[in-house]
């Protein structure tokens, strides 16, 4: 009886320990997934630039003609409509259809127009706003630091797990494990995940 009791707690204390590693595992995974994330997340950081904002500006400009000639222009648009143009082209100016200029975006009638000693011309200007280069950078520091930290964090936690599930040499020290990741799980096209690494590694001390 007392032997029945026995075997039957202990096969409870077998199948608790047994979930408890299910447990365990998917922590692991789970840890993991989140380290990979912040290393994502420091490669992309590292890669952003501050950007120049480039605006562009029309500007309507007129030009002065050479003696003798003319342009046809709208008061209403103040835009060139024909060019060169003869003397007082106006209503026979060859644009005109039925008294309607056919060059205006709405319905200007030859009367609007004026036969004149200068054409417009659209011209554009670019300016810029370039960033403050050193806010930039600090807030970059600061993003990046916080994801290094987090980064520590879970290495240290994943050190810990993994020894527990004898997954990983128990005398492996955090440096070790940051270089097992490096050389094995991340060496295949993961360039970033182990510069991101690489960084953590050599400033450990400092995060
Ligand atoms: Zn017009
Ligand atoms: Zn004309
Ligand atoms: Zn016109």
């Amino acid at each position: 009886m007392i032997f029945k009791t026995y075997m039957k707690k202990k096969k409870m204390v077998e199948q608790l320990l047994k979930q408890q590693k299910i447990d365990e595992e998917n922590r692991r995974l789970m840890w993991y997934k989140w380290l990979e994330k912040q290393l994502d997340e420091i490669d992309k950081i590292k890669k952003n630039q501050p950007q120049t904002l480039i605006f562009t500006f029309e500007k309507r400009v007129e030009i002065n003609l050479n003696e003798g000639e003319y342009a046809e222009n709208c008061i209403v648009c103040k835009n060139t409509c024909h060019y060169p143009c003869y003397k007082n082209g106006k209503i026979f100016c060859s644009v005109m259809n039925d008294g309607q200029c056919t060059i205006c975006q709405g319905t200007c009638n030859w009367k609007d127009h004026k036969s004149e000693s200068f054409r417009y011309e659209t011209q554009y200007q670019t300016d810029e706003i370039r960033p403050d280069v050193d806010d930039f950078e600090k807030k970059k520091n600061i993003s990046l630091q916080y994801h290094k930290l987090e980064s520590k964090k879970l290495i240290h936690e994943l050190m810990i797990l993994g020894k527990r599930l004898n997954r990983i040499p128990q005398t492996m020290t955090e440096f070790e494990y940051i270089e097992k990741m490096i050389n094995n799980e991340f060496s295949i096209e993961k360039e970033g995940k182990k510069q991101a690494l690489q960084d953590i590694k050599e400033q450990w001390n400092e995060i």
